[in-house]
């Protein structure tokens, strides 16, 4: 009986599947493999002793968070949403934006979140792909001919993308900003600290720009479910029509205004794992078998011979890494976060065996 409840275009979602079986090193999810600065630990337990007031609602508007950001990025703070992660924010977008039969265009392969909230606001879902045989390159032209033909409400740009790695230059992004003026233009920044290009600036001179940030991946903080936006007032009003109330928790807002002011610590941690990206770039491209694509990113997207054996032979040994369905351009794909030295030592020595002797 529920089956048949269930409205059909929602009725073929699969479950989100985190594999949450016990591991040894887990590398799938993009986390930052380092804890919280000490400092941090230290503010948040004196904070908890004090009196956290946890039995009050917390401020529905995050106004310190917020104000903290829009100094870090030298923003309008009316112009900034915290979210429940990004994730959040997503949603948020869609439900506003988006009514039955409107068009959102999005990149394949990327982030699964773009589609399945434009499908759950009733909308129709477009994508646009990146070409496999081009390093999943972006290419504005084929963005800008779907706005042309679709008129969507909605376009999304994922930059890094996720799960290739690769990125889209600033100026081609302004160009599409530039030629898609009825459309808004979601820029998803998760992973732009690993790379330091972003479009931040630009969101005072474009009304339908709009970048989305979060402390899951750089800033250690995947716990405490909090991103945000950046864009123009009259955007982030809109937006905000449709947030529910108090959705931030009050932990994770002074969880991400402590981190937010660490900023040395941070830093340190990104460079570290750009660090150790690049050795693993290096190394991953000697191993037999594995093909590799370049990546911005806090994670490398390989292509592996005989991919689903690999993979499962990595599961035995504990080791977590994504990979993805048979029929998709990402077919024989594996995605490797970049997580501490020894990490990826001992997952490069697995990975090594398993391949010479594939
Ligand atoms: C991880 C990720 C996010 C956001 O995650 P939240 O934890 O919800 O902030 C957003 N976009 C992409 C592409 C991601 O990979």
């Amino acid at each position: 009986m529920i089956e048949k409840l269930i409205r059909s275009e929602i009725r073929s979602f699969i479950p989100y599947n985190a594999n949450q079986q016990p591991y040894k090193i887990k590398l799938d999810a993009n986390e930052s493999p380092f804890n919280l600065p000490l400092k941090v630990r230290e503010k948040l337990s004196a904070f908890i002793l004090e009196n956290p007031q946890l039995n009050l609602y917390p401020d529905t508007d995050s106004i310190q968070l917020r104000q903290a950001l829009a100094e870090h990025w030298d923003a309008d703070e009316q112009g900034i949403i915290a979210g429940t992660g990004s994730d959040q924010l997503i949603q948020l977008i869609s439900n506003v934006f988006v009514g039955t039969g409107d068009k959102v265009i999005y990149p394949v392969p990327s982030f699964g979140m773009y589609r399945d909230s434009c499908v759950i606001a009733g909308g129709v879902p477009v994508q646009y792909l990146l070409n496999p045989n081009k390093k999943f390159e972006y290419s504005k032209e084929t963005i800008i001919e779907g706005y042309e033909k679709e008129q969507p409400k909605i376009i999304y740009i994922c930059n890094p993308n996720n799960p290739t790695g690769n990125i889209m230059s600033r100026e081609d992004i302004m160009e599409v900003a530039r030629h898609c003026r009825n459309s808004v233009i979601v820029v998803d920044e998760a992973y732009a600290e690993f790379c330091d290009v972003t479009v931040i600036p630009y969101v005072k001179e474009y009304e339908n720009l709009l970048v989305l940030r979060t402390f899951s991946k750089a800033y250690g903080l995947a716990g405490i479910r909090c991103g945000y936006s950046i864009s123009c007032r009259k955007l982030a009003d809109a937006i905000n029509l449709a947030r529910p109330p108090y959705n931030i928790s009050s932990l994770s807002q002074y969880t991400a205004q402590l981190v937010l002011s660490e900023k040395e610590e941070i830093r340190e941690n990104i460079a570290y794992l750009i660090a150790q990206r690049e050795r693993m770039k290096g190394e991953l491209a000697g191993i037999k078998g594995i093909e590799v694509y370049n990546s911005y990113a806090n994670f490398i997207l390989v292509k592996a011979d005989n991919c689903s054996e690999v993979y499962k032979r990595l599961c035995e040994k504990g080791i977590f890494v994504r990979a993805f369905g048979h029929a998709s351009l990402l077919a024989g794909c594996m995605r490797i976060s970049v997580g501490t030295y020894e990490q990826n030592t001992i997952f490069l020595d697995e990975l090594s065996t398993i391949c010479y002797n594939n």
